[in-house]
């Protein structure tokens, strides 16, 4: 066999972030602080484990309908439409996937044709650029760094040419926490408009918002046949383990994902579409516990960070920072792997989120608070040891 496998996936990394989840769990030890996955510390609030319960109970453990449990979809679009400035159709503009992870494959698939260029600002989420390089697209980036992680207008119309297809966006954003302000958000869609490009926009994290309302390209309706919209349960619910997110789109996105999705994956687990209906019923008092929490390890964590001397932009949603560690004189993987290895901290090394991740560290503080202040700790010292002359 000359190429048993395929050559585009041979050309992609492995996940950064999970080479180091990887490091923490072949270690085996207890005393190892993992600032390392993205994932909320909370339990799935219980009412939503019953409704899950319950449903297996009724012996409601069948494949739902291709495209999502009908109740689902309607109970996304009343709440989305309270939300936002949209109208939403429940037969043809929701589809109801296995996590937001299978919302971005899908997507890239609908869309991308090899050689078409997509605009990715950097640092991002670790699987966009390897789904669009495995479909043969070309990954374009735009690199934040030098403007505090904000993603602006002026930066992605600087890189876009007649083979950009389209342009994906997260706000609030993994890995930095910042995020696109309502102004900048406005311009961007002007351009989508001008230039007829496609926009992705990776919503996951807009429950988690602290400072301002989070923006929404829902609420652009201008643009509505050219957006699309991915969202989920995992990270406002704690509910990772469930697999549960949609897309949001136009009637001929939808129909084409859900073409694939029939295929590939038949619908999402039935007893988690159960329990995203029970999500979308809770009070908002569930999510606004959590984000308290967060907040409140977010502000720790900001202070003890700029108290070691490290920049970071204040991240306003997400949980997770992203402090600048270059001064230390080593790279994030150096940084990374030292600190691990002496002082029992796994943190993620910006540069596996692209290059406008280099030279800083994502730490997710979604961890318990005495852990998190022994982590911080142990980080203050590292440094002080990296300061000490040797
Ligand atoms: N998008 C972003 C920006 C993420 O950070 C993650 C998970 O960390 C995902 C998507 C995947 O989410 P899900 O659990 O819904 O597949």
């Amino acid at each position: 066999m000359k190429h048993p496998f395929s050559r585009q996936l041979e050309e992609i990394p492995p996940s950064g972030i999970r080479a180091f989840f990887d490091l923490v769990l072949e270690s085996n030890d207890p005393d190892i602080i993992s600032l390392g996955v993205g994932e909320p510390d909370f339990d799935t609030p219980w009412p939503i484990c019953e409704e899950a319960i319950r449903s297996i109970e009724n012996g409601l453990t069948a494949y739902s309908s291709n495209q999502g449990l009908f109740e689902l979809r309607k109970k996304i679009a009343e709440t989305l439409e309270k939300k936002h400035a949209c109208q939403l159709n429940p037969k043809t503009n929701i589809l109801v996937t296995s996590g937001v992870s299978e919302g971005l494959d899908l997507i890239f698939r609908v869309l991308i044709n090899p050689g078409d260029e997509v605009v990715v600002p950097t640092p991002c989420y670790v699987c966009y650029a390897a789904l669009i390089r495995l479909l043969g697209g070309k990954v374009v980036e735009v690199d934040t760094s030098s403007t505090q992680f904000q993603v602006t207008a002026d930066a992605i119309q600087s890189v876009i040419t007649p083979k950009t297809k389209a342009i994906i966006l997260c706000s609030p954003n993994n890995p930095t926490g910042t995020e696109i302000t309502k102004l900048e958000m406005a311009k961007i869609v002007e351009m989508i408009k001008s230039k007829n490009l496609w926009c992705i926009s990776d919503e996951i994290y807009t429950a988690l918002s602290y400072d301002t309302p989070p923006v929404s390209l829902l609420d652009f309706p201008e643009i509505k046949s050219n957006w699309i919209v991915l969202n989920g349960f995992s990270k406002a619910y704690a509910m990772t383990g469930f697999r549960v997110g949609y897309m949001i789109a136009d009637e001929s996105v939808i129909s084409r994902a859900l073409k694939i999705h029939q295929y590939a994956a038949l619908c999402a687990p039935i007893t988690s579409q159960y329990a995203a209906i029970a999500a979308l019923k809770q009070n908002k008092k569930v999510i606004n516990q959590m984000n308290a929490s967060y907040l409140e390890r977010r502000n720790l964590c900001v202070s003890r960070f700029r108290a070691m001397g490290f920049e970071l932009p204040t991240p306003t949603g997400a949980f997770y920072c992203f402090p600048n560690i270059s001064t230390t004189g080593l790279n994030d993987t150096e940084f990374a792997l030292a600190l691990f290895q002496q002082f029992k901290v796994a943190v993620v090394p910006g540069s596996v989120f692209g290059a406008g991740g280099s030279g800083h560290i994502r730490c997710c503080y979604a961890t318990g608070l005495n852990q998190l202040i022994t982590a911080l700790e142990r980080i203050a010292s590292f440094v002080t040891h990296l300061n000490t002359p040797k």
